[in-house]
Order: C-alpha cells, then sequence, then structure tokens
C-alpha cells in the first residue's frame, strides 16, 4: 500500500502520453510495478494490462486515478484509444456496416462508389487484436530518462514516423513500453522521408489539436483520420475490372512509392489485417497518393480530391468583375413559412459554408444525445451532407 488518498508525489503525463506509460512511471516512482500500483488503487490488473488500459480503462479508474493524482477526466481519457471515439472511430465496438460507413464515404483517388461492398466482420478502423504494436521512436526514447515514457500514437497503425526527429518508429523487439534492449545498445535512427513526416505531422495535428491543415481548407480530425483510411482502401482494393483511367492511377502511385501495385497483394484484406511490411508499404503509398495530388502529378477522380489540389499560385485578372454571390434574405417576408423539408435544406446549405450554422445545426442534431453513438451518428450525417466538422474544436485539455 504506498497510500491511502492522493498520491504525494508523481511524474505529470507528458503530452501524447498513453495511460499505461504513465501510470508505469507513477509505479516506478514507489518501487513497485503496474500489478501492485492496480492493487493499491483497488483494480487487478492482468498480464496484458498495459494494452487493456490503453484500449479502455477499466470502469471507475480514470476516476480513481483523479482523486489520486489532480489530473482532470478528460485529460486521461485522451491517453487510451477510448478517447479518439468518435473521431479516430465511431465506436470501439465493432458494429455492422462500420467498414463502409468509415471508409467508403468519402472518395479521392477513385471515383465514388466504384469498389466491391465489403463486409468485414467485427472490423474496428486502425486496430485488429487487443496487443498493440510495440513500436517507438529512438530519438524520443534515447531524450527521455528511465522509465522513458511512450506515446498512445505509437501503438496504433496510423503514423510510421517521428515528425519531431524526423525517423521512422523502430521496434524494440520486446514488451511494449519496455525499451532494456535499447538501453544496452541504442539504435540507430533511420531518417523518413519528407511525405512519410509530412502525413505523419497531420495526423500528430488530428490528434493534439484537432485539425488538420490541407492546401484549401482544414479539415476536423475526424474527417482527416476517414480520409487517410480511404486513400489507404482505395489503394488496396483490386483493380481488375476497374476503369483504364482507375487502374493507371493507382499504379501510377504504387510505382512512385517503390512498391508493386497493391504491395504484390493477391488477396484484398483490410488495412488492419495486413501484414506488418504490407501495412508499413500501404502507408507509404498513401503518403506517396497525397504528395502527388498536392504537386500536381496525379489527378484524383473522387469527390474529395480536392481538398489536396494544390492551391494556384496567384490569379490573373482580366479586368471581369468577380461574379456578386447570390443575395439571400436574412429572414423570410412576414407570412411566409418555409415546409420542414425546405427549412432543412436550408440549414444544411448554410451549415456547409457557415461554420457557425453549422455548429447551430450540430448542437441541435446532437441535443440530449450524450452517448458515443448518438454522437457518431450525428458526425456520419456531417460527413454524408459534407458539412465541414471545422467548428468543432477540441478543448485545450483533451
Ligand atoms: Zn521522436
Amino acid at each position: 500500500m504506498i497510500g491511502p488518498r492522493r498520491w504525494p508525489a508523481h511524474p505529470a503525463p507528458i503530452p501524447g502520453e498513453a495511460l499505461s506509460s504513465w501510470l508505469h512511471r507513477i509505479a516506478a516512482c514507489y518501487g513497485i510495478d503496474l500489478t501492485l500500483l492496480g492493487d493499491d488503487i483497488g483494480f487487478t490488473l492482468g498480464r496484458s494490462a498495459a494494452d487493456d488500459i490503453d484500449m479502455v480503462p477499466p470502469s471507475g479508474m480514470i476516476d480513481v486515478l483523479t482523486e489520486r493524482t489532480g489530473v482532470t477526466v478528460d485529460r486521461m481519457r485522451q491517453m487510451s484509444v477510448d478517447g479518439g471515439v468518435p473521431w479516430l472511430l465511431d465506436t470501439l465496438e465493432p458494429v455492422p456496416d462500420c467498414f463502409e460507413t468509415y471508409a467508403r464515404q468519402l472518395s479521392v483517388l477513385r471515383p465514388p462508389g466504384t469498389q466491391n461492398t465489403r463486409d468485414v466482420p467485427r472490423w474496428r478502423p486502425w486496430l485488429l487484436s487487443p496487443h498493440l504494436p510495440t513500436r517507438a521512436c529512438p530519438e524520443c526514447v534515447a531524450a527521455s530518462p528511465s522509465p522513458h515514457p511512450y506515446l498512445l500514437l505509437w501503438a496504433i497503425p496510423i503514423v510510421s514516423s517521428c515528425p519531431v526527429h524526423g525517423c521512422w518508429l523502430e521496434d524494440p523487439l520486446t514488451a511494449r513500453g519496455y525499451f532494456g534492449m535499447w538501453e544496452l545498445e541504442p539504435p540507430t535512427s533511420r531518417p523518413a522521408p519528407e511525405h512519410i513526416l509530412t502525413l505523419d505531422q497531420r495526423t500528430h495535428d488530428a490528434f493534439t489539436i484537432g485539425q488538420v491543415e490541407l492546401p484549401r481548407r482544414n479539415v476536423h480530425a475526424g474527417i482527416w483520420f476517414r480520409l487517410l483510411r480511404t486513400i489507404i482502401d482505395e489503394l488496396s482494393c483490386p483493380i481488375s475490372g476497374s476503369r483504364k483511367v482507375v487502374t493507371d492511377l493507382i499504379r501510377q502511385v504504387w510505382a512512385q512509392a517503390g512498391y508493386r501495385t497493391r504491395d504484390g497483394q493477391a488477396f484484398w484484406y483490410p488495412y488492419e489485417q495486413q501484414p506488418e511490411p504490407v501495412q508499413r508499404h500501404t502507408m507509404e503509398a498513401a503518403a506517396t497518393a497525397v504528395m502527388l495530388l498536392e504537386n500536381g502529378s496525379i489527378t484524383g477522380l473522387g469527390n474529395d480530391s480536392d481538398l489536396f489540389r494544390p492551391v494556384p499560385d496567384s490569379v490573373i485578372s482580366d479586368g471581369t468583375p468577380p461574379p456578386q454571390p447570390p443575395t439571400r434574405a436574412p429572414f423570410l417576408p412576414i407570412g411566409e413559412r418555409l415546409s420542414l423539408r425546405e427549412a432543412f435544406t436550408a440549414a444544411v446549405e448554410d451549415a456547409r459554408v457557415n461554420p457557425a450554422g453549422a455548429r447551430t445545426l450540430f448542437n441541435f442534431a446532437a441535443y440530449k444525445h450524450n452517448d458515443a453513438d448518438q454522437i457518431h451518428d450525428v458526425v456520419n450525417a456531417f460527413i454524408e451532407l459534407a458539412i465541414p466538422l471545422d467548428f468543432h474544436r477540441t478543448t485545450p485539455n483533451r
């Protein structure tokens, strides 16, 4: 037993740290391990405790930790994958049609609706087994004291590099969070190419500030994660039966990335079920696709490819005055009423171009809906209606 209530001394969590990493470091302060720390706060932690905690902390654990450390519930929730609901993933529990909903509503490289419908039972974006990957940035680890903190993002195969140090993540070949081998023999970090670092910086931004800067506009984190997963799907799907313009485009991206088309895979598996090297190559191909879209080397055939289109350097006017935007009376004349359908259409049109209108509509749609499932339905509806979610900012401690 290390203390009845508030722990007198403990390290503060670092930005992006996984919950299990922080608990490891608190336990180390008292010279105990995670299991004993769990006993102290009334939770029996098994052998896979670190993965369980980083996926979904046991019910009630966060409240006890808040009491012991003073760190807020919101802050702590962001230290597990569960805190990514509903932006990173709609829900932690797999639901029917989740794959089509998440990975097929947007389109970048391929025309919309041209891939075979896939029913992937128990699919969740970015995650496969309860065991999270063990990768880490060798430079981040070398720069921190033992026990070295590790980031939640390293455990999700949605990034492959460290934008801070410009290097690939590496596998320490031990259980996640243990870096003994690296302390004995520090690995040589390998520089990652610029387009990978750019992609991963955006994903870091999505996690940390809730939005991502693209050439033509900022997009909400929820849109970014789905855009990225969409591009991965478009690169992974079979190309047989597709129009030549599509197959040429997909082949060009893979060739530019330096790999065979679809990394030579004969059968289709969702990204989450691909072997680790195939996942890595597919993410490289996705980063390559974004680079080629943004430098104008390729043109996407999907509805959302414009997001990656480069902004023209300058527009030279020929003297013609720009067209006036259509004017709309702010209020209807007295006595005129919109039908419900007309009112809804007007609200959606306004929300597409007006963040304040989008916020109002979101708040209205989400009124009294407090659980993640209901909120994610609203988010999906916004995505379907092409209403940007930019208005939604995460709070500083989330
Ligand atoms: Zn690093």
